[in-house]
């Protein structure tokens, strides 16, 4: 098997990206398995930070690695939070805060269209001139109204008017079949199996 090392420690993380390589043959290793610390994340796009991200990981071990950059871009703030979704409220990081943020930030507006988006990266090595990279969308509506408590961050305002549900009301698995994450990820493993 080609050992792959990937840019983050969350579990969640892990074990969705090592259940969907392993028919690739690739055996995932989370950064922090090999003392790998996270990188700075300075840019202002998603596709920067991840890059920088799969290139620091694959510096530091000598490894092929993939890394991953995600956040919500809400139209009627022209994208905000984006990049800045995890602390969107400031240090340290906490959902509710930013959810209250967003609300009240969104409160006088109409549109309430925004949509999560997830950029992949992957670098066969360091200085790999030709890093695979993917950006997948996923739309929804910011709703006042919190319901459900799965998923994560942003999930519970999230609203799907298709389903009819907010992100934070689906199980697990029916997220990752329509999610940025997913369609992302699936995206990636087309393009790895192409290139082999
Ligand atoms: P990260 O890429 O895992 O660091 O995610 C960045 C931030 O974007 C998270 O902390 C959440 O605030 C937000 N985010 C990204 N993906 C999701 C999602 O699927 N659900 C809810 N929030 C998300």
């Amino acid at each position: 098997m080609q050992k792959l090392v990937l840019a983050s420690n969350n579990a969640g993380k892990v074990k969705e990206f090592q259940a969907l390589l392993a028919p690739l043959n690739f055996q995932v290793i989370p950064q922090g398995e090999l003392g790998i610390p996270a990188a700075q994340e300075p840019y202002h796009t998603f596709v920067e930070n991840a890059l920088a991200k799969a290139r620091h990981a694959s510096s530091a071990s000598g490894l092929p690695a993939l890394a991953d950059d995600s956040g919500i871009c809400v139209h009627a703030l022209d994208g905000r939070p984006g990049v800045l979704s995890a602390r969107y409220a400031g240090e340290p990081a906490n959902d509710a805060a930013n959810n209250q943020k967003l609300i009240s930030e969104l409160a006088a507006k109409a549109d309430r269209g925004a949509h999560y988006v997830c950029a992949l990266v992957f670098v066969a090595s360091p200085h790999d001139p030709e890093p695979l990279i993917v950006q997948c969308r996923w739309y929804g509506q910011i709703v006042a109204d919190p319901k459900g408590n799965n998923g994560f961050g942003y999930d519970p305002y999230f609203f799907l008017p298709e389903l009819k549900l907010t992100a934070a009301q689906l199980d697990p698995e029916h997220k990752n079949l329509i999610s940025h994450r997913g369609l992302a990820l699936r995206e990636l493993i087309d393009q790895l199996q192409s290139r082999a």
